[in-house]
């Protein structure tokens, strides 16, 4: 018969920078060759689910020719760097932004394949066509390693996949904690910058009754001064290439490396790569969540307008919208890690037409955004990944409308809000475990609920039960909402909030509760 294959692919997209052209592209491919909608990623890519494998080809040279690229990183070497994904005419924005290019140059694999294509769950590898080839030599991007052919993978790629993000200073829009690496400009007085705090060891994946596998949060590795940047990520890269655990995927990771040696051991031996020691890590300021939705000023006369975009998915009157409106005014577009989109470039006299546009399809925040969604995130899970145990994606839109009931029913107001994270399956690809409220699927129709994460993607949360049948949800958030809203320190995050109070203390409450 005609089996139909049906393929994901990954764009690699550094920042999250899409050119107008590009998004013009993948509108076009989504319709012609995929299921008729864009899947924006929390690695600032898109992701193209559905397309046959006898329209591969066809897509992928489309891709290549338009991107002045190549497709994405996947398998076991250097994912999508992060970046904040606002235009800013900034100094610091603009140096994180090229800062990140430069890695993701650094890192790309020099030779072979590396193209994201799955089918029914295999990752299935092929030959980077001539093309894509063609397209990165032309980049003009230098590195400062052109020693070999293949400097930095060596003879074998990582152990792992591997995750970089560069900010800057109070910029959280990149879940900085989460990579592998975690990449800060630090500016001097006169507001140029001189060097990077570099975090390393953060991860989210994990495995469920393995209590050996762990989300685990990036921890202080040092100061560089700027011009030593690439030398150090060359250096911590290595030092996973060469230390990393290949012996069982689950503990490949570089997370679970610097958990056995410790960062002492661990920094001294990246020391011996990098020829230098790393300066003390500089004091920054708070993080904050930044979603960058509305309007702002880019600094240089033009305006940005970012959209909440539920769960990435660009569809229907939505995706038919951003089209006319990108596609009429030229406009260039960013995808942020938090799987929302920015229109950037806009000249003053465009914003009241396109405010317009906007506000005709309900796109514009905050009016049609209920703050809620605004922090939420749902990774794809079914029918899209075949690692799903549960519904994510498909099922947030509904989960969110109960907690605003919960929410309603407890007395708490419209503007609060909680981070709210849900994925499929341990693997954590919307980053369940830093949520105040993170559900990963454990069982058929159940969830693992996790708290205690802050709304600035902080700390970790801490898994609190498991098994809770989505059904039962309201019997397990009714108290918890409700005491946060009666019990609360002022202004204390729900997050705060449950790991003050204890988590026995709660279960308690969650057992003993008989209705508000
Ligand atoms: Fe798939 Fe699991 Fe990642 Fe969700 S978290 S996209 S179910 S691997």
């Amino acid at each position: 018969g005609s089996k139909s294959y049906s393929f994901m692919l990954r764009t690699k997209n550094p920042c999250g920078k899409v050119s107008n052209q590009l998004y013009l592209t993948m509108d076009d491919l989504a319709d012609q060759f995929g299921i008729g909608t864009l899947r924006l990623t929390t690695r600032q890519t898109f992701q193209l689910h559905g397309v046959l494998k006898k329209d591969l080809k066809t897509v992928m040279g489309t891709i290549i020719r338009n991107l002045g690229s190549t497709l994405g990183a996947c398998g076991d070497l250097n994912r999508n760097v992060l970046a904040p994904a606002a235009p800013f005419l900034r100094e610091d924005y603009l140096f994180a932004q090229k800062t990140a290019e430069n890695i993701a140059a650094l890192l790309t694999p020099q030779s072979g394949f590396y193209y994201d294509m799955w089918v029914d769950g295999e990752r299935i590898m092929s030959a980077e066509p001539p093309e894509a080839v063609q397209a990165r030599n032309d980049n003009s991007h230098g590195t400062n390693f052109p020693d070999s052919p293949e400097p930095i993978y060596g003879t074998q790629f990582l152990p792992r996949k591997f995750k970089i993000a560069v900010t800057v200073p109070t910029d959280n829009s990149v879940d900085i904690l989460t990579n592998d690496i975690g990449i800060v400009v630090v500016s001097g007085d006169d507001g140029k910058p001189q060097g990077f705090n570099i975090y390393v060891g953060g991860g989210m994946g994990r495995t469920h009754r393995l209590e050996t596998t762990f989300p685990r949060l990036g921890e202080p590795l040092g100061y560089v001064p700027k011009e030593d940047i690439l030398s150090a990520v060359k250096a911590i890269v290595v030092t996973q290439r060469e230390n990393g655990r290949r012996d069982d995927r689950k503990y490949s990771r570089m997370k679970y490396l610097i958990s056995s040696w410790g960062i002492e051991k661990f920094r001294s031996v990246v020391e011996q790569y990098y020829g230098k020691k790393f300066e003390p890590f500089r004091v920054l300021p708070e993080w904050e969540f930044k979603s960058y939705l509305g309007w702002h000023e880019q600094g240089d006369g033009s305006l940005f307008c970012g959209l909440h975009v539920d769960s990435g998915r660009i569809a229907g009157k939505m995706k038919k919208t951003l089209r006319e409106v990108i596609e009429k005014y030229n406009l260039n577009v960013r995808i942020t890690p938090n799987q929302n989109i920015i229109l950037t470039d806009i000249r003053t006299a465009w914003k009241r037409p396109i405010s317009t546009s906007l506000a005709q399809a309900g796109l514009l925040h905050p009016k049609y955004v209920d703050p809620l969604n605004v922090t939420a995130m749902a990774c794809p899970a079914f029918p899209l990944c075949p690692l799903a145990i549960t519904e994510a994606e498909r099922g947030i839109p509904q989960i969110l409308k109960r907690v605003r009931s919960v929410f309603e029913k407890v007395g708490l107001k419209y503007s609060e809000s909680v981070v709210i994270r849900i994925t499929g399956c341990p693997n954590g690809c919307a980053r369940p475990y830093m949520a105040e409220l993170g559900l990963v699927g454990d069982g058929p129709n159940s969830y693992q609920i996790w708290l205690g994460g802050k709304p600035n993607q902080t700390s970790l949360a801490r898994s609190f039960m498991n098994k809770v049948k989505i059904q039962d949800l309201e019997r397990v958030l009714e108290p918890l909402f409700y005491y946060w809203k009666h019990k609360r320190q002022s202004k204390e995050s729900f997050g705060d909030f449950t790991n003050r109070t204890g988590f026995e203390k709660l279960q308690e409450l969650v057992e003993k509760w008989e209705g508000p």
